[in-house]
């Protein structure tokens, strides 16, 4: 009796699954249309199910279950937040994600977020390339669209879908935190090197296994706060802020940029996460954009109100996915009761809705969802440290060449001193492994003092952290390679940008060898240099270069002339900042777009 029981049951099972499968056939039909395809999907969909879509998590809270009971839409990795030092536990985390993804009624498959800002920096061993305001004195959008197209690979390689790149801040004050995040000081920057991004990340054809969705980032003015203060408060009037920091996202648009970000600034004392007129006028509707609107990270709590009052304002404002990223319960009982109650429309989820869906057809994830293994073995190979060193070197910017101390000569005996001549972590900055960076080996790469070690002919290198010794009066040149820790977001708000002590004390034993001495700085932005650059016979801006530092040493000794150009305005003194091109009484120490080279 129970047998046949249970042969009825799932006898019908059968047969109601078989409807279904029918019903499904257009959604599940990479045939037709995308917008088809929504609108199919979307029909079928219940409230539960659309909210879950527009729900992001962090990995961290991720188990066994959590994304196929929820109907989790997107995972994202804090910054630092990884599941293991390999990248095939990157493919396996993403892998077993997405087929709980897989095992939702209707089988929409989630779509994993990253912020790989500079190379994919979250993975150990992958390239990690110059932080953007480097890129940004290369003047080489072609160089950028490469560097982005091997971030897509490497970041492809490990299941993952989507950057969290680029940010196209102009910067505007560099106390803030985030400058070494921005292309510059410039609009012209932000369009130039934002659409050569959102090219290389996402290809001719975001469905190809190699390319990846891009997000333009942070919606909108987020380099133009007062005071450089991260999350800070931007005052201005529309027309400035439309002349300044739209149009690198108009390019970014025009290059079809999957996804845009939302900042936690505010734009003159309104949070630009509840700001409709900004998100659903303006990007939506004035601008076209049809793709997602995804929030910062806790970045609606920000909102003033309570909770239930923070997820209303944004979803209202036009939040399309919500970057919640912890207490997921809370957010979708939150939105499911605001759209109950009226308070969110049926109308705006179906938009958001529609929106995410979209990205995910045209990502070609209901086809192929799972990891492209073969991808794997490209992570950090030769090539693409090739195009890392490429950067590193053109992204070198001159201040000064006294006596054509530079190039050097692969025969010298050079002492190198400073806490960032062979220190991979500061030389990489943030968003590096951990999300506020670190020291030492942290992943695979070569110090700017190995680089030199590696290129040098029959010279000696030689090192100390201090400069005193006697190796340092032994050698033929002396170099200081000095700079800042690591920092990220308001963590590198700084209203001091003098250069440490301990690098000064490092300028001073140098010098006090009588040798010629260079200066190589690392750093997020530009740093006080006034008791400096008089000590100096050559000094060098080297940014922020990432794993590749072999690129310093190929420009220092004369393989490759310093090509680099300033993308923001170098202060001479603290009270000089802010201080930006086409200033009333412009009297930088170098102007916006300064760089010499060898002759
Ligand atoms: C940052 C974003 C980043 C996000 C996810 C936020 O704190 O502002 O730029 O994409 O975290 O890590
Ligand atoms: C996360 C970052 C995020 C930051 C925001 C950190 O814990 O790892 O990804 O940007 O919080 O404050």
């Amino acid at each position: 009796m129970r047998t046949i029981l249970l042969l009825l049951l799932s006898g019908i099972w059968a047969l109601s699954s078989c409807v279904n499968s029918t019903e499904n056939d257009s959604y599940t039909n990479p045939d037709l249309p995308v917008e088809q395809r929504v609108a199919d999907l979307l029909e079928q969909m219940t409230l539960e199910e659309k909210v879950g879509q527009m729900t992001q998590i962090e990995r961290g809270v991720v188990e066994i279950t959590t994304i196929r009971d929820y109907k989790i839409g997107s995972v994202l990795n804090g910054g630092g937040s990884s599941p293991g030092d390999s990248p095939v536990e990157w493919a396996n985390m993403y892998d077993s994600f997405q087929q709980q993804a897989l095992e939702t009624r209707l089988g929409i498959p989630m779509i994993y977020g990253t912020d790989a800002v500079h190379g994919h920096n979250n993975v150990k061993s992958a390239v990690i390339f110059p932080h953007n305001i480097g890129m940004g004195c290369t003047r080489n959008p072609v160089l950028m669209e490469e560097v982005a197209r091997i971030t897509a690979l490497e970041v492809a390689a490990t299941g993952i879908d989507w950057t969290f790149a680029p940010a196209i801040p102009v910067t505007r004050d560099e106390r803030w935190g985030r400058t070494y995040e921005s292309f510059g000081e410039t609009a012209e920057l932000a369009e130039m090197f934002g659409a050569a991004s959102v090219k290389g990340y996402q290809g001719d054809n975001l469905a190809n296994t190699a390319t990846i969705a891009a997000c333009a980032k942070h919606w909108i003015g987020d380099g133009g706060t007062s005071g450089g203060q991260d999350r800070g408060n931007t005052l201005t009037d529309e027309e400035t802020l439309r002349a300044l920091h739209m149009p690198g996202y108009v390019r970014a648009l025009e290059e079809g940029v999957a996804t845009v970000m939302v900042s936690y600034s505010s734009w003159n004392g309104e949070k630009m996460h509840g700001q409709a007129y900004l998100i659903s006028e303006v990007l939506k509707n004035e601008l076209g954009f049809d793709g997602f609107v995804i929030s910062d990270w806790f970045g609606i709590d920000e909102l003033p109100g309570d909770y239930t009052s923070d997820v209303e304002g944004a979803i209202n404002a036009g939040i399309d996915m919500v970057m919640v990223p912890f207490d997921y319960e809370k957010f979708i009982t939150t939105l499911i009761s605001l759209v109950q109650q009226g308070r969110v429309s049926e109308d705006r989820i179906n938009d958001a809705v529609s929106r995410i869906l979209k990205v995910k057809f045209e990502l070609g994830l209901f086809e192929e969802p799972l990891t492209n293994r073969e991808l794997l073995s490209q992570i950090g190979i030769q090539a693409h440290r090739d195009v890392g060193r490429q950067a590193v070197r053109e992204s070198l910017v001159l201040l000064k060449n006294e006596n054509s101390t530079l190039p050097l000569s692969k025969s010298m005996n050079i002492h190198f001193a400073g806490k960032n001549a062979d220190d991979l972590g500061l030389q990489m900055g943030g968003w590096s492994i951990y999300w506020q960076g670190g020291s030492g080996d942290i992943t695979t790469g070569t110090s700017i003092l190995e680089g030199f070690e590696e290129l040098t002919t029959t010279g000696n290198i030689t090192y100390s952290r201090t400069g005193l010794g006697t190796a340092a009066n032994n050698a033929d040149v002396v170099v200081a390679v000095i700079g800042e820790n690591p920092y990220a977001e308001g963590a590198g708000d700084d209203q001091d940008l003098s250069i440490f002590n301990e690098d000064l004390a490092v300028i001073e034993n140098l010098k006090n060898t009588g040798k010629p001495l260079i200066v190589i700085l690392i750093s997020g932005r530009p740093m006080i240099l006034e008791n400096v650059l008089d000590d100096a016979d050559a000094l060098v801006a080297a940014w922020l270069p990432g794993t590749e530092g072999a690129g310093v040493a190929e420009v220092l000794y004369g393989d490759y002339a310093p090509t680099g150009k300033l993308s923001l305005s170098w202060p001479r003194f603290n009270a000089q900042i802010p201080i930006n091109v086409g200033d009333a009484n412009y009297d930088p120490l170098f102007e916006y777009g300064f760089g010499l080279t060898y002759n």
